[in-house]
């Protein structure tokens, strides 16, 4: 079952970080997403709880005694410098920290309380450097929006753009862990075999087609034993929390190299995470039912269905990435908008991903990382990469500068960024994932 909406999601609490109360802002106390800092340039990094503009570090919490009563896995994990051991925990044991950070947070009525040690406890985001959330032992990346496989499928194959076992088998590929990046490091254009001009052999050099991928990545939570699966309706309790990911893809390198196994080098040589995991305890008032397949489109098999999972397997999480070239940068423009979406929209719920994942016995880990694929909706502006959005560079965009994009260009930024809203709740956000090309 996926987590239910209790007293730290009330839109009526307020925390005494005031940066916290602002109506916009991604980290108000409702959120409390995790993640892994490094404090004024130590090397050391500690677990951080994001609130406001500020930092909150769980081991300076754990050092003035204000994560005392709680489970003692719970605390050990919290001294730790990866969230791996608070995804290693079960549900019930990890939100128990949810609880207290929305105490230590609260503006009043908490019985505990993290104010009286404001300055060992809170560091400015502006101060923090953010690290990799976890160690990620594997990477999956899916391929679960049919609107982004169905326009990639018709660029390939007019008359059959959706092979058929999409509607049927959730489709991905093991990505690459070692070059998961957090947000913010620079992207080397990547070299790659490209795919011969008539009568002579391929190339090899920088891509000239390097693209984005809107995504939203989710860590798992506990495992599962080599040869066992997890099914269905157990799902919910493996996912750990969301992040952006920004699946960085090179597509002339991958055009030629894709037959017959799949993508390789045409992805693996990046990938940016944002590096504040929203939980899956914070996303409880976003649920909603999974997406409505058309009319026609076949029943999953039984493995695949589950009626909790079909009443809230989804979520609200609106997606945009924005864009930037250096020169809109130098000449003072702001960034403009080119995809927007939102991963309600897929055609596989995350809990489907996993039970998938591990239906023939793959054991999963803590910590481990599934992508959902390219999240595409309806819509032209809803296309979640450069190849959808310009169609393979033939219908460029324009920037203000009158500069075109088909493809990214050396000096070009792209940053996602995702939020959840409702009525009756409050707003949260995912920070940002950003990367500029060099
Ligand atoms: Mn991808």
């Amino acid at each position: 079952m996926s987590a239910p909406i209790d007293g730290t999601h009330e839109a009526a609490l307020r925390s005494w970080v005031d940066s916290a109360n602002v109506p916009d802002t991604d980290f108000p106390i409702q959120n409390l997403p995790l993640g892994v800092f490094g404090r004024g340039g130590q090397p050391r990094s500690r677990i951080g709880c994001a609130i406001g503009d500020q930092v909150l570090d769980l081991e300076a919490c754990a050092e003035h005694g204000l994560l005392r009563g709680l489970p003692e896995d719970v605390e050990a994990a919290c001294r730790t410098a990866s969230l791996n051991g608070l995804m290693g925990l079960e549900p019930r044991l990890r939100g128990t920290l949810r609880h207290r950070l929305s105490h230590l947070l609260r503006a009043e009525g908490g019985f505990v309380t993290a104010r009286t040690h404001t300055e060992d406890v809170l560091v400015p985001q502006a101060d923090a450097e953010m690290r990799m959330p976890a160690d990620v032992g594997d990477y999956t990346d899916f391929y679960a929006s049919i609107f982004h496989a169905t326009n990639v499928g018709r660029m390939l194959r007019p008359d059959s753009p959706l092979l058929p076992n999409y509607r049927w088998v959730p489709i991905g590929y093991h990505g690459r862990a070692s070059s998961l990046v957090v947000s913010g490091t620079a992207i080397r254009r990547p070299s790659g075999q490209t795919a011969p001009r008539r009568d002579e052999p391929p190339a090899f050099g920088p891509s000239r087609s390097l693209d984005y991928e809107l995504e939203v990545g989710a860590f798992l939570g506990p495992g599962n034993a080599p040869g066992t699966s997890i099914p269905l309706a157990e799902a919910e309790d493996h996912l750990f929390g969301l992040c952006l990911v920004n699946d960085w893809s090179a597509r002339d390198v991958q055009r030629w190299e894709y037959q017959p196994l799949g993508p390789f080098l045409a992805k693996s040589f990046a990938t940016s995470l944002s590096p504040w995991v929203v939980t899956a305890e914070a996303l409880a008032p976003f649920r909603v039912p999974a997406f409505s397949r058309p009319e026609g489109d076949p029943e999953p098999l039984p493995h695949l269905r589950h009626e909790d999972d079909a009443a809230r397997g989804g979520i609200d999480l609106r997606l945009e990435v924005k864009l930037s070239s250096e020169t809109m940068r130098r000449e003072g423009h702001p960034p403009i908008v080119v995809s927007q979406s939102n991963l309600k929209d897929i055609y596989w719920t995350l809990a489907q991903l996993v039970a998938h994942h591990s239906s023939n016995g793959c054991n999963l880990r803590p910590g481990d990382l599934i992508a959902s694929g390219t999240v595409s909706g309806p819509e032209k502006e809803n296309r979640g990469c450069l190849l959808e959005r310009t169609w393979r560079g033939s219908e460029p965009l324009t920037l203000p500068t009158g500069e075109e994009r088909r493809f990214l260009e050396n000096g070009d930024e792209v940053v996602l960024l995702g939020h959840c809203a409702r009525d009756g709740f409050a707003r949260i956000g995912f920070g940002e994932c950003r990367g500029v090309v060099v």
